[in-house]
């Protein structure tokens, strides 16, 4: 779960999008869970769907980078990330914002 001090970083809009306006880490939402720097999607995956398989990444379905709210996630199958190796969610080393996530297609 997020904690309320991160509950306030947080923007809903009009469309249904929960966007994060707080720290970043190559772009994407972070912030700390259990002492750790997590990616939030893969924090919200996991506390909604349960353990992402090794090498799987969460994506936004909804091209929203920022966004966090759990129904616009989608988990990406393994291999096709090859920067991401880290199932646990922790703070992978610095990759290029396109090979840690991209919009699915429709
Ligand atoms: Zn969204």
């Amino acid at each position: 779960m997020l904690t309320q001090r991160q509950i306030k970083k947080i923007v809903q809009t009009p469309d249904g999008h929960v966007l994060w306006v707080g720290a970043l880490a190559n772009g994407y939402p972070a912030g700390k869970h259990e002492g750790k720097t997590v990616y939030l999607k893969r924090l919200i995956w996991e506390e909604t769907h349960g353990p992402i398989p090794a090498g799987s990444v969460v994506t936004s379905r909804c091209g929203q980078r920022t966004c966090i709210e759990p129904s616009h996630l989608a988990l990406s199958p393994p291999g096709r990330y090859p920067s991401v190796r880290n199932g646990r969610g922790r703070y992978a080393k610095a990759v290029p914002v396109a090979q840690v996530e991209d919009p699915l297609p429709d």
